[in-house]
Order: C-alpha cells, then sequence, then structure tokens
C-alpha cells in the first residue's frame, strides 16, 4: 500500500522534528537542491531558482521563481509549532534532597492528561559563546529523559470525574532523585556536544517522543505527536518538490508560533512573508504599481488541520457540515471570518482539486461553539490576499498523541501539488481564471 509508505516518510518528518527549530531544520533538508538565502544578505534572484530563507530558525519561506516574468504569487501557509512544555531559564527545583522536578510552562493549549505517566524528552536549541560573539546550536536529547506522574486514583478517587490541572503543580516533570541538582544542563551539553560553561541562553520544550503508528482493521488510521501541523508542513514542501515552476512565484511558508498567537518576529503576524515578497519584486525590479498589482492579484492557501467528526462524540460537530478522515481536503468556513475562506477562494480551491481528482469536504463549527482560528486570517492583516483555509480531518488536536486518516496525506500532497501547478490569475475583482500549466 503506497499510502503507507507516505505515512512512514511523514512519520519519519514528525520523529526528526520534536521542536520547531528542528522541523524547520528538517524541511530546509528536504530542500537541499534550494539555494539558501539569508535575509541580512543581498538577494540576486534567477529565473527558474529555487530558494528558501529562514526566521529565528523556527520560520522559512521556500519559494519557486518562474522561467518568464511573473504576475502574482501563490502562497501555501502552515505552521511548525505544536504545544508543548517551554523549560525556564532557571530549570531545576530540588525538593527537600529526595527529588529534582523541572520547572516547566505551558506552550500553547494542550490537552494536559496525554503528556501524564508516559516517557518525555527535552530538545531545542542551546545558544553557546564562540569567539565571535554567540551560536546558536540545535540539540535533543534523544532518549527517555523525564516523566509527569499521575496522582494514584487511591489518592484521588475523583480523578475520573473530571480532574483540574494545576499549571504549577500538577505538570512538573521529574527530571532526577536527590543529588541530581545541577546536571540538567550537563546532560543537554553533553547532547550538543557543548560545554556547560559556554551556554549563554536557551530555548527547550519537553516534548513526546512516542514514535508514530499505523492502526486500525485495515490501517486506515495513524497516530504521532505534532500531526497538526507537521503534516500540513511536510504535504506542502512535498508539493512544491513535485511541482514544476510555473507562470507565477509559488511559495511555500512555514511559521512558528501559531500555536501563541502568532505575534513573534517569525510568526504569521510579523512582516516575514510580506518582507520576503517585497525582496523577490525588487530583485526582480518589479517597484511601485507593478509590485501592488503583483501582490494584491496573488492567492493563498492557508493548511491547518481541522476535527474531525469525533466517533464518541458526535454531539460537538455541525450535523450538516462536518468532516472525517480519509475522506478528502477540509474546506473550513466561519461567518466571523475566523478562517478566510470565502464563497470566491471555496469555488478557486474546489475547482482546482477536482480538476486533480481530489476529493474535498467542507467544515463548520456549531454555531454555538466559537471553535478555532488559524494562521490564515493573522498573515492576512499582513499581505491581504484572496485566502482558502483547508487542512485535514483529524482527532484529538492539540493531544500529545493525535490521530489522522492514511489517505488523507495523499489527497493534500496532491491537492497542494495541483494548486502550485493552475496558474490562478485575476481578471478583475471576483473574476478569475484557472489555467492548468504542466503537470508533474
Ligand atoms: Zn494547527
Amino acid at each position: 500500500m503506497n499510502e503507507k509508505k507516505d505515512i512512514l516518510n511523514l512519520l519519519d518528518f514528525i520523529r526528526q522534528s520534536p521542536t520547531a527549530y528542528h522541523a524547520i531544520e528538517t524541511a530546509a533538508r528536504c530542500l537541499e537542491r534550494f539555494t539558501h538565502l539569508e535575509e541580512h544578505e543581498p538577494w540576486h534572484l534567477k529565473a527558474g531558482g529555487r530558494y528558501y530563507v529562514t526566521r529565528n530558525q523556527s520560520s522559512i519561506i521556500a519559494f519557486v521563481m518562474p522561467e518568464d516574468t511573473f504576475s502574482h504569487f501563490q502562497i501555501v501557509a502552515s505552521h511548525s509549532d505544536s504545544p508543548m512544555f517551554r523549560i525556564k531559564e532557571h530549570p531545576e527545583m530540588g525538593d527537600k534532597g529526595h527529588y529534582v522536578r523541572l520547572d516547566v510552562e505551558g506552550y500553547g493549549g494542550m490537552i494536559m492528561s496525554s503528556w501524564m505517566d508516559r516517557p518525555l524528552s527535552v530538545a531545542g536549541r542551546l545558544v553557546v559563546k564562540t569567539p565571535q560573539g554567540v551560536e546558536s546550536r540545535l540539540v535533543d536529547a534523544g532518549r527517555d529523559l523525564v516523566l509527569i506522574p499521575n496522582v494514584a486514583i487511591h489518592m484521588n478517587r475523583e480523578v475520573n470525574e473530571g480532574f483540574k490541572f494545576q499549571a504549577h503543580v500538577d505538570t512538573m516533570p521529574l527530571w532526577g532523585t536527590g543529588g541530581t541538582e545541577g546536571t540538567f544542563l550537563d546532560v543537554m551539553a553533553e547532547a550538543a556536544g557543548v560545554k556547560q560553561e559556554d551556554i549563554l541562553g536557551h530555548d527547550l520544550y519537553v516534548y513526546n517522543r512516542m514514535p508514530g503508528t499505523v492502526w486500525g482493521g485495515k490501517n486506515e488510521f495513524f497516530s504521532a505527536p505534532r500531526i497538526d501541523n507537521l503534516e500540513c508542513a511536510y504535504s506542502s514542501l512535498q508539493a512544491l518538490l513535485q511541482s514544476k515552476p510555473g507562470n507565477q512565484v509559488n511559495v511555500c511558508a512555514i511559521f512558528d508560533n501559531e500555536e501563541v498567537g502568532s505575534e513573534s518576529r517569525q510568526g504569521a503576524a510579523s512582516t516575514f512573508l510580506s518582507d520576503v515578497l517585497n525582496r523577490i519584486l525588487l530583485a526582480r525590479g518589479m517597484t511601485g504599481e507593478d509590485a501592488m498589482r503583483a501582490v494584491t492579484s496573488s492567492v493563498m492557501v492557508s493548511a491547518d488541520n481541522a476535527h474531525a467528526t469525533h466517533p464518541n462524540h458526535p454531539e460537538y460537530a455541525d450535523p450538516y457540515n462536518q468532516v472525517f478522515m480519509n475522506e478528502g481536503i477540509v474546506i473550513k468556513f466561519s461567518a466571523r471570518q475566523k478562517y478566510t475562506t470565502d464563497g470566491l477562494s471555496e469555488a478557486v480551491f474546489t475547482e482546482v482539486c477536482r480538476q486533480a481528482g481530489v476529493p474535498v469536504q467542507h467544515f463548520a463549527n456549531r454555531s454555538d461553539m466559537p471553535g478555532g482560528s488559524t494562521l490564515g486570517r493573522i498573515s492576512g492583516s499582513q499581505v491581504s490576499i484572496l485566502s482558502v483555509d483547508i487542512g485535514l480531518a483529524q482527532l484529538a488536536m492539540h493531544s500529545s498523541y493525535e490521530t489522522a486518516g492514511v489517505q488523507d496525506l495523499d489527497s493534500m500532497v496532491r491537492g497542494l501539488t495541483a494548486f502550485y501547478q493552475t496558474r490562478v490569475k485575476m481578471l478583475g475583482d471576483g473574476r478569475w481564471a484557472l489555467d492548468r500549466q504542466s503537470h508533474a
């Protein structure tokens, strides 16, 4: 089953990406034939060239230049981060000589119970002293390292009646026994191959290192950490790699900090995307009105996973706009524009998928449930263009171990590849032409 092979590649991508930093490093490895640009250096972009640029090592924008002149950009955006625990600057809490725990703070809205009683590890980056100044080094302890133990049912008889987690009490991972104070940064320094005394700063996170798995009566499902949103990030990279250069600039953007509102220097609300688009235009000599015309006639697909109807709780889904795993790409709608999709962007994306034979389904929250938002609307505040919010149907979003459908990955890769290979050209306000280009 080819679909299973594709899933194993995705599970490998997820395993190599315990934090947003690692996800971007893994993405850059996928883009080995692309030229790595730095934001502080001048850019000389060639027709037909393939490039990528990173910001804060945790967001990446890759793009493919057309062979000829171009009129607009076609962008797929996703995110690199997932809910997890950030380790504080003074990481250790010694408890009367018997235990040492790590002092952590939640990053993003997580399902706390999914982090209990399972082996966890620590990864992120260490910033170390160098002869020139400072340098960041990615680090992954890469072994079972800490665990957050539940309280036994004998001491909390109501645990199954609904348990309220106290962030500063119930979620502190156990690091070691008494006498292990002062060893945490030693272990991380050794894992990174640096000296402990050279560490000047760190961004370290507790992550679930349980391997992904394919399961179900007919192997229909897979489960893994960080499916939201590494599945979409991986799919968009595969689509960019598989598509031929078009008559527009194809852009694949993966942003950090979506889970905490995107308002960082590298998040979707930052200037990263608009800076990169403007520099591409400048490098090709497009300024003034030409540049404004190119940006306003661009199109964005914001790809972030969606909620499949829960098998035990179908009442949480809108009965007439619900979506299921293995039934195709989800197009998301919200009257309050939590998602950017409107009838126009829905029609454009649906037609692109229909021409490629890719199934789509439609999602809206129950009208009395607020639901989530995503980065389409946030980056839309920086670069205001026609956008559609899509994703794949999954269960247990923001659990440390999520579940999705095996067949859907193929739908997403083919749908996004078709988007990159279809020239979506603006003809006027409310009128767009779809011109299917060369096939991969
Ligand atoms: Zn997400």
